[in-house]
């Protein structure tokens, strides 16, 4: 038994699942690409931060990779066209998520030609300066791609200047269904390992390792025979169980190093990013090509072809069914449809919604892979208690929720609850935990900004009398002095003498 097990038995992480994995046939099938689509919608908010700022206007003509919307403030991201043509609308869609409410988004008519924008390529990105890096990442809006979806450049800069000593590369995938970076790295190997070792010059870090899950040797062989010639790159397998692809548990894992609850892995010196992102950061560095596309996986007992598909940003996930053969009229209509993965991705009413920087599923589940239950009441069991990776009461979180008590949810640990899943997966009652851990997330993020705007409200009316005050104050003064004559007005302040009376830039 190697350390990692070893570690792994006795440590936090005997907690987490072993759901079924369904991710073959999907998983073996080589990638295609989509065609390209007739129209895109680019919503303007797809990753972590402030939404873009629309920098064409309807009617404008754009190549594939030209700039159409700017970040706003420090953590945002750019957008650019992932195909040639028109633009046809600037506003509200359907978003891809849950509530299924409008988002704003750029609508692109395709020219049909897909037509690059000039890009700056580089022939050695070690001889960029590591922020040069950070700023190319930027221009081209990479965002984490396994689905966390936060700006890569400012993590990036950020392990630079907290001085990280270990580049982690998340290859683990850990989540049902999903086999995309699974074929990533089984057929971009050498990409990958040339954007982790440019991430490594950008970050500083001394040495990266790649975590994989051990059911997919075929990515591990291939991620290896790539990395043979990177002494400072080691490709690490890690047992198969959910959530390790969470940050904070990949970090135990490979390093044995606990992130702490409300810490970051810069606090324990290291950085994560995910795989794909990796080879994004290669294509921007290398070849200046922003990100306009991703791969996904389609999958589910309810899709005709399931596998893993390159994707434009913006395509609409029904027509990406649609190329995977559409669905099986055998299996009925379909029981869930989900974004991302059946653990922490989103259901959503429709598939009429655009791909996204952050999706890398589209599932369309039956009802015996969903598992159709009515939920039960809690028989006390604690089998979620075991089930928690982060060693929290589920149960006890649930019960306070129910009760109304968000304060009570929180001192239970709410706010380290990382939605993985696990609890609610593994409840012989089938109630469903992360539903309200969400639902209780989205309250509680409510009342934090409304308790900001009242904050914010207070301050200005106080600075407003204030200011009334003082302006009153000080005409009563004035209005005081001149009843009293000259002789009570306040002395001019005297004038400078000699060398340093004059003036900046006149003679003297
Ligand atoms: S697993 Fe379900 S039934 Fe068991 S204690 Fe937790 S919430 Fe209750
Ligand atoms: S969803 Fe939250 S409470 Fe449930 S197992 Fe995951 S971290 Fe624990």
């Amino acid at each position: 038994m190697g350390f990692i097990d070893r570690f792994l038995r006795t440590r936090k992480f005997s907690r987490g699942i072993h759901p079924e994995d369904h991710k073959r046939p999907a998983a073996d099938a080589p990638l295609r690409k989509m065609p390209l689509p007739k129209r895109l919608y680019v919503p303007l908010l797809q990753h972590v931060g402030a939404p873009a700022r629309a920098a064409v206007a309807v009617g404008d003509i754009v190549r594939k990779g030209q700039r159409i919307a700017a970040p706003q403030g420090a953590i945002s991201a750019a957008l650019h066209a992932p195909t040639s043509g028109r633009i046809v609308a600037i506003g509200d869609i359907v978003a891809p998520h849950p509530s299924g409410l409008p988002v704003a988004a750029i609508t692109i008519e395709s020219d049909g030609r897909d037509e690059w924008t000039t890009l700056t390529a580089c022939t050695d990105p070690f001889a960029l300066d590591p922020a040069e890096i950070g700023r190319r990442v930027s221009a081209a809006g990479i965002v984490g791609l396994g689905g966390a979806a936060f700006p890569s450049a400012v993590k990036l800069s950020g392990g630079r200047e907290a001085n990280v000593d270990l580049l982690i590369i998340n290859g683990g995938e850990c989540e049902p269904f999903l086999s995309c970076d699974d074929r990533l790295m089984r057929e971009r190997a050498a990409d990958a390992i040339d954007g982790v070792a440019i991430m490594l010059h950008a970050t500083g870090a001394r040495e990266a390792r790649i975590g994989i899950e051990d059911n997919k040797p075929e990515a591990i062989a291939a991620m290896r025979a790539a990395a043979a010639g990177h002494p400072k790159i080691r490709v690490e397998p890690v047992p198969t169980r959910y959530p390790m692809g969470s940050e904070k548990h990949l970090v135990l894992a490979l390093t044995g190093l606990e992130v702490p609850a409300n810490g970051r892995p810069a606090d324990v010196g290291v950085v994560v990013h995910n795989v794909a992102t990796a080879v994004a950061v290669r294509d921007a560095v290398r070849f200046g090509r922003p990100l306009v596309s991703r791969l996904v996986t389609v999958n589910g007992a309810c899709v005709r072809e399931p596998g893993n598909v390159e994707v434009l940003i913006g395509t609409l996930a029904d027509e990406v069914v649609e190329f995977c053969g559409g669905l099986r009229a055998d299996r009925g209509a379909p029981a869930r449809l989900l974004l991302g993965g059946p653990m922490t991705g989103m259901q959503v009413p429709s598939l009429r919604v655009p791909v996204i920087k952050g999706t890398g599923g589209i599932l369309v589940l039956d009802g015996d892979e969903v598992g159709l239950r009515a939920p039960g009441p809690c028989i006390r069991c604690s089998t979620c208690v075991r089930a928690c990776p982060v060693g929290l009461l589920p149960l006890e979180i649930a019960r306070r929720i129910g009760a109304g008590d968000l304060d009570a949810a929180v001192k239970f640990g709410l706010k380290d609850c990382i939605a993985c899943g696990c609890c609610a997966y593994d409840c012989p009652s089938h109630i469903p935990l992360v539903q309200y851990f969400h639902h209780a997330k989205g309250e509680l993020a409510a009342r934090d900004r409304h308790k900001l705007r009242s904050e914010a409200t207070k301050t200005l009316a106080q600075a407003r009398a204030e200011r009334l005050e003082r302006e009153t104050r000080e005409k009563a003064e004035t209005a005081a002095r001149r009843k009293a004559g000259p002789d009570s007005q306040p002395a001019p302040a005297p004038r400078p003498t000699g060398a340093a009376a004059q003036p900046t830039g006149e003679c003297a």
